[in-house]
């Protein structure tokens, strides 16, 4: 009951109704008002609300005599652009649901633990995914992190200020944690094919995001012959295909899903193209060596068109192996099967902890089509409420 109430109280807030689809851009209406919800929820439950320097705010269940090390579970409440209702919010009511569940069985955890909403975990806004948890392990500093722009051309920075965060103050709870388990719907299908409602993350795959800089020269869409153009297009269609070659024939994944041309009108020949490539593989090498396939077959054709190709890494993260002895605590002695433990291609706040040297696992929870980052991302109830009784026994066996 507790989870179907605050989730119906989240799902309107930057629901679109064209789409039906989600906008909670970091920081932006939407996304404030989904964490004003979250202080709120936490504040009626007596919990101590703590937010860092850079926006992710944690809800911390401390009851006397608790102590030690900490228990963190959350996730994120950002959206990408016209996202599914359930990457993110659905670890965060998770995680507020489960305390409920614990304190209505009369369960008093020896260490504290806490719910985290992490900040812009998406990098729909500022380019970089997982950007509260980078800020808070160091991977990210926050020199670079204020100077990042939004396609407004907003710094990072001056948001931070305009909100009231003081980046300085630095993410003190993470000294404070032990574990972490983040739950999260599964953005794929292994949990229908093994017709299982709750499963446990082995790893991340390694998964980069470069931009693919294309100059040429604008012109006359009627009056430039054919044989005549400096075309970015045409370097950036190539290049688009090779990716989407380059990643079947290695068994991996490539994607252009964003792109800015210029001067971006009908009638005139581009004078460059900006496309952005998200790329993922099951290993480090083999990330590499897709993206240098790619960058290659780019590379040969701009030298055709005549035109200028630069690539730049703008965030490269390395494979994830979570935490073998964690997972294995949680996903066995329970009634009916082990949870099963699959891998993951989505980037994650538990991958970034994880490879901080935080001891971190993952719990999903099944979606009927696979789909995720978009409208009909799905889970049904009877899997939500099994995820939020999964992450309450996970929780009480780590906090005691
Ligand atoms: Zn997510």
């Amino acid at each position: 009951m507790t989870f179907e109430r605050l989730w119906s109280d989240l799902a309107p807030v930057g629901r679109s109704t064209a789409s039906g689809g989600y906008f909670r851009q970091p920081f932006g209406s939407a996304e404030r008002e989904a964490h004003a919800w979250f202080v709120e929820a936490a504040t009626a439950r007596d919990l101590r609300v703590e937010t860092d320097g850079f926006g992710t705010t944690l809800a911390w269940w401390e009851p006397e005599g608790a102590d030690g090390p900490a228990v963190l579970t959350g996730s994120h409440l950002d959206s990408v652009l016209d996202g599914g209702a359930f990457d993110g919010p659905l670890g965060v009511v998770s995680g507020l649901a489960a305390i409920d569940l614990l304190r209505a069985r009369g369960v008093v955890p020896r260490r504290p633990i806490a719910v985290a909403a992490f900040v812009e975990e998406e990098g729909s806004r500022f380019g970089l995914a997982c950007l509260g948890s980078r800020l808070a392990t160091g991977t990210t500093t926050p020199e670079a992190a204020a100077a990042l722009t939004d396609r407004d051309g907003t710094r990072l920075g001056d948001v931070w200020a305009d909100v009231g965060l003081d980046p300085s103050a630095g993410s003190p709870w993470l000294a404070r944690v032990g574990a972490f388990v983040e739950l999260h719907v599964e953005q794929g299908r292994d949990l229908v094919d093994r017709d299982a409602a709750v499963g446990a993350a082995s790893a991340i795959w390694p998964h980069g995001r470069y931009r693919f800089d294309v100059t040429g020269e604008a012109n006359h869409a009627g009056t430039t012959r054919m044989e005549d153009r400096v075309d970015p297009m045409l370097t950036f269609a190539m290049t688009a295909l090779a990716a989407n070659k380059q990643a079947r024939l290695a068994g991996q994944r490539a994607t252009f899903g964003r792109v800015d041309v210029a001067p971006n009108g009908t009638n005139a020949v581009p004078s460059r193209v900006t496309a952005w490539l998200d790329a993922r593989c099951s290993t480090d090498e083999g990330l590499q060596t897709l993206v240098a396939a790619i960058t290659e077959q780019a590379a040969q054709r701009a030298g055709r068109d005549g035109t200028t190709l630069v690539v730049t890494a703008e965030s490269v993260s390395p494979a994830v192996t979570f935490d073998a002895d964690l997972t294995a605590r949680l996903v066995t002695g329970h009634d009916g099967p082990d949870w099963p433990v699959v891998p993951t291609q989505a980037g994650h706040d538990a991958g970034v902890l994880a490879a901080a040297g935080v001891p971190t696992a993952m719990l999903f929870v099944r979606n009927p089509t696979g789909v995720s980052h978009a409208p009909s991302e799905h889970a049904g109830t009877a899997d939500c409420l099994a995820g939020v009784e999964a992450l309450a026994t996970s929780l009480e066996r780590l906090a005691g």
